[in-house]
């Protein structure tokens, strides 16, 4: 069975680094690889990053990190937020990987492992600010930032920076989560700690609040041009990948075409989206375990190439159009997307 094709465009993909980083200078872009580069692979969204001049990558996990030093080099910073076992702590370590630090235990563990192998760990303290997901309450706070200190002094810890991450829920609650983030980063620095980078926003709030910028941004799924949903469309960002399928054959008023058995395309689209066709915008009829069915063009022939979702060339949707007819967001469109969907790179 012919499976679909995501096609991934490295100029669009640039485009939107541009214009995120565009917009939130003088704030410094990390660009967020997590999700295997929201379905378009790491390492190829790592590269693509960096030679677009991006400075910082961020991953989650450690072994996607150390995986991604590999193929981007010494230079740019690699940022780790799950807390991880000690195995991955020394491979972080050695691969110069930075770490985001929410507990008291992984943060003496770090720094145990920094200093057995002698090596010096930069580290992000982590502050919550009301989500209780992780993250260092205030009581913990003052100690987590003066066992930094020390083992900064010592030579096995480098303090880099400190973070949080909104709920996005409303502005009134990501405002107080601002302000106990900045009240943590303040004493912090009474203490004695530089912070250089200061991170908290992700796509939404950095696009559309700058007051609640840091020095350092966390941006994902604006640079794949995944805009949220129901939110705004936003200039200058594009869809950085299309998902095709193959004609297979004419049934009637449909054309058939191939989907594998990925099972990554939600069945419930069915006859509630417009995909591309070479004749423009056509009802998706149905999603079906390894096929698709669409209402037919004229002309229509075996071998056409269908437009599952895109930047519209053919009359298809958004990921987060899609996603909003089915409500869940865009992320999640490209996320379901297999290791059995072939990957096109332009
Ligand atoms: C996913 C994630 C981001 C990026 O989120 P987007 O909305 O895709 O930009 C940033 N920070 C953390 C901690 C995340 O988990």
């Amino acid at each position: 069975m012919i499976g679909p094709v995501l096609r991934a465009d490295e100029t669009v993909l640039r485009a939107n680094i541009a214009a995120v980083t565009a917009r939130v200078d003088p704030a410094v872009l990390m660009m967020v690889v997590k999700d295997d580069g929201y379905g378009l692979g790491a390492a190829w969204s790592a590269r693509v990053a960096v030679a677009a001049g991006v400075g910082w990558i961020g991953t989650y996990d450690i072994p996607t990190a150390v995986r991604l030093r590999a193929e981007v080099g010494a230079g740019p910073r690699l940022f780790a937020w799950v807390t991880s076992e000690d195995a991955e702590i020394d491979a972080a370590l050695r691969a110069g990987i930075d770490l985001g630090v929410g507990t008291r235990d992984y943060l003496t563990r770090v720094i145990a492992r920094a200093s057995a192998l002698g090596a010096r760990a930069r580290i992000h303290l982590k502050v919550d600010t009301g989500l209780h997901r992780n993250g260092l309450s205030a009581e913990e706070w003052d100690e987590a930032v003066g066992f930094s200190l020390r083992a900064q002094a010592l030579g096995q810890a480098e303090l880099a920076g400190a973070w949080s991450h909104l709920a996005e829920a409303s502005d009134e609650e990501d405002d107080l989560a601002q302000a106990r983030f900045l009240a943590a980063v303040r004493r912090a620095r009474d203490f004695g700690a530089e912070l250089p980078y200061v991170h908290l926003t992700a796509s939404a709030a950095t696009w559309a609040r700058p007051e609640l910028r840091g020095s350092l941004v966390r941006v994902g799924a604006f640079c794949y041009g995944v805009r949220s949903a129901d939110g705004p469309e936003l200039p200058g960002i594009v869809p950085a990948a299309e998902l095709t399928a193959t004609v297979l054959g004419i049934d009637g008023d449909e054309v058939v075409a191939g989907i594998g058995s990925f099972d990554g395309l939600p069945s419930t689209l069915g006859g509630r989206v417009q995909v591309g066709t070479p004749a423009g915008p056509r009802t998706l009829r149905s999603v079906q375990l390894d096929t698709v069915r669409v209402a037919a063009w004229d002309g229509a022939a075996v071998g056409d190439e269908v437009v599952l979702f895109g930047r519209g060339g053919s009359g298809e949707s958004s990921p987060t159009t899609l996603a909003e007819e089915i409500g869940t967001v865009g992320e999640e469109i490209l996320c379901r997307l297999t290791a059995h969907v072939r990957r096109e790179y332009r």
